[in-house]
């Protein structure tokens, strides 16, 4: 991921204001919140909540009226809108709202992660455990992953949410949101005239990691890329603005490279299924050998393609009679 650390100022179509706020949400991860100066001013997104992570977003809020005159501090902000419940960027929310009192709003499907943090957390493990052992991963790397999935469990206290969406406009306000999950079930895209926040769901250099539809509803790579799709018909949009990195200009061209990129990596996925293999197997051929988050990463992209490719018959399972008899066996899959 390539950070931009660079605070930066737009005008919409309509005359509306924003400005990039780049917090650094963990050491060298920069999310990318947004200040949008309407009436009551909005912030989308509030970083990871960690002391640093405050302490940067204070910074951008300074830097502010160094860099543009504008003197706006964060106890100004009346609305904050959470583009999807991923720790980087709600993680600040309690303390945006504790500073400012502002409304939150989030996505129906991920209002459940801010009201009910460590409950989806540790459902979300027990679904991992249970896709980590089908894909062939032995009992001790599945116990250090299981560790890093809950690393975050006492990093956030649960919110009260004062608002929901789901698709269109949203009242009292000049947005509209589009659902687009994958990356997250409650992932949401917002327009403001002719600018779209894309959040994670559109980037400027990376494409975003998937993951199993199996281990969290709404997330996988069939509802990842009709999300694209449904973004990319979106018309009169004339500039991207991701939840990290930089500026999009072109959001059709990323749009349509990220397509493309998750072709290649089906075709290789299926190429790659040309005898019995576990998801284990596949992703060590995908990735080679990675370290610590990287090996978990690598697992979840793989089984988010193998997944894809079952769903829509290209592979099969070939060793299904041991399936019938054992509570949870290591799954095979071979082109069909
Ligand atoms: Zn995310
Ligand atoms: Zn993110």
């Amino acid at each position: 991921m390539q950070n931009d650390p660079t605070i930066r100022r737009y005008e919409s179509a309509g005359g509306t204001i924003v400005y990039k706020l780049p917090v650094e949400a963990f050491p060298k991860h920069f999310t990318n919140c947004y200040l949008i100066m309407t009436d009551p001013i909005t912030l989308l997104d509030a970083g990871s909540g960690q002391e640093n992570s405050n302490a940067s977003m204070q910074d951008c809020f300074r830097r502010l009226g160094d860099e543009f005159d504008e003197r706006v501090q964060v106890f100004d902000v009346g609305r904050l809108i959470l583009t999807h419940g991923h720790i980087d960027h709600f993680g600040g929310a309690n303390f945006v709202v504790e500073q400012s009192g502002a409304e939150l709003g989030i996505h129906e499907l991920d209002v459940s992660v801010i009201q009910s943090f460590k409950e989806r957390l540790i459902l979300n493990t027990k679904n991992l455990h249970l896709f980590l052992d089908r894909a062939g991963v032995s009992t001790s790397t599945v116990e250090k992953m299981l560790n890093m999935n809950k690393w975050s469990k006492d990093l956030f206290h649960p919110a009260h949410v004062d608002f929901t969406f789901d698709e269109g406009p949203l009242p009292g306000t000049p947005f509209e949101i589009f659902h687009t999950p994958g990356h997250c079930p409650g992932q949401v895209c917002i327009r403001l005239d002719d600018i779209l926040f894309t959040a994670d769901h559109v980037l400027q250099r990376i494409t975003p990691n998937q993951s199993p539809e199996f281990i969290t509803r709404y997330t996988g790579l069939g509802h990842y890329m009709e999300s694209l799709q449904k973004v990319r018909s979106v018309p009169g949009i004339t500039l991207g603005l991701g939840g990290h990195e930089g500026d999009m200009t072109e959001l059709h061209r990323r749009i349509d490279e990220t397509l493309a990129f998750h072709e290649t990596r089906l075709d290789k996925t299926l190429a790659l299924c040309d005898r019995p293999k576990s998801i284990k197997e596949v992703s060590l051929e995908l990735f080679g050998e990675r370290q610590d988050y990287h090996v978990l990463l690598a697992f979840l992209e793989t089984g988010a393609h193998m997944e894809y490719l079952y769903e829509r018959g290209r592979i099969g399972v070939t060793n299904i009679e041991e399936v019938e008899l054992e509570y949870n066996p290591v799954l095979l899959f071979q082109r069909q």
